[in-house]
C-alpha cells in the first residue's frame, strides 16, 4: 500500500512514515516529522534547535484483526524566537496519550451499537479510555448546539460505572441532548446554565429528581 494511503487512513498529518515492519502479528508503522517540518509547538517557528528525541507508541485504528502501532518520534527543541524548550507535538495524538484521535473517534462511534466494554475489547483500548472517548464526543457535540431557544428541560443523573455519574439535559421541546457532563449536582449544571445565559435562553421550566445535591437556587 502506497505511504500516502496509509497516512490518509491511519489520519497522520504533519508527518511521514519512515519504515513500515510486521511484528508478533502487529503492523508497526515508524513514524517521524522531516526536519525541515520540526516548527515550535507554542509560536509555530521553524527557527529551533533539536535537543534530541524518543519514540512513543501509539495505538492506532486495528486492520480487520490485526492490531496497528505507530512508533512515533518525539523530537524536543530549543525555539530561538519564543525561548521555550517544548517537545514536538502531533495533531493527530493528544500529548501524554497512548492511542490516535482517529481510534478515539471510532472507539466512541462503535458506543451508539455496544457497551463500552465491548468497545474497549474491539478497539484494544481500556476501558476508562473508552469511556472518556464517549464523554469527549458527547460534550463536543452538545457544545456546537444553539441554546437560545431552550424553554423547558429534564435534567437526568445516570450511573455509569464504579461511581461515575453523567448528568444529561435534555430539550423537552426538540427531544434533543443539549448537555452533557461527567459528575451529579449543582456543580454539573453550574455549566449548563452558564452557557444557556450566555446565549440568551430564557428558561421557564425543569423536570428533575429534587434530590438535596441537585437542589439549586
Ligand atoms: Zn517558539
Amino acid at each position: 500500500m502506497e505511504k500516502a494511503v496509509l497516512k490518509h487512513l491511519l489520519g497522520i498529518e504533519g508527518a511521514e512514515i519512515a519504515d513500515l515492519r510486521i511484528e508478533e502479528g502487529a503492523v508497526i508503522v515508524y513514524v517521524a516529522t522531516p526536519r525541515e517540518g520540526i516548527r515550535c509547538p507554542y509560536c509555530g517557528s521553524s527557527h529551533v534547535r533539536l535537543q534530541g528525541s524518543k519514540i512513543r507508541e501509539i495505538k492506532s485504528l486495528p486492520y480487520g484483526e490485526t492490531p496497528v502501532l505507530i512508533r512515533l518520534r518525539v523530537h524536543r527543541m530549543e525555539c530561538y524566537e519564543c525561548g521555550k524548550h517544548p517537545q514536538e507535538q502531533f495533531s493527530f495524538v493528544d500529548p501524554g496519550v497512548h492511542h490516535t484521535k482517529l481510534l478515539e473517534v471510532q472507539s466512541a462511534r462503535d458506543c451508539m451499537g455496544m457497551t463500552i466494554k465491548d468497545a474497549a475489547q474491539r478497539n484494544g483500548l481500556r476501558w476508562h479510555s473508552v469511556r472518556n472517548a464517549l464523554r469527549n464526543r458527547l460534550q463536543e457535540s452538545v457544545r456546537r448546539i444553539d441554546l437560545s431557544g431552550i424553554r423547558r428541560i429534564a435534567v437526568d443523573e445516570i450511573y455509569v460505572a464504579r461511581r461515575v455519574f453523567m448528568t444529561v439535559v435534555l430539550d423537552l421541546d426538540t427531544h434533543s441532548v443539549v448537555h452533557v457532563v461527567e459528575g451529579q449536582g449543582r456543580d454539573a449544571l453550574r455549566c449548563f446554565f452558564a452557557d444557556a445565559r450566555d446565549h440568551g435562553a430564557r428558561i421557564e421550566a425543569v423536570a428533575m429528581d429534587m434530590s438535596p445535591p441537585t437542589v439549586m437556587r
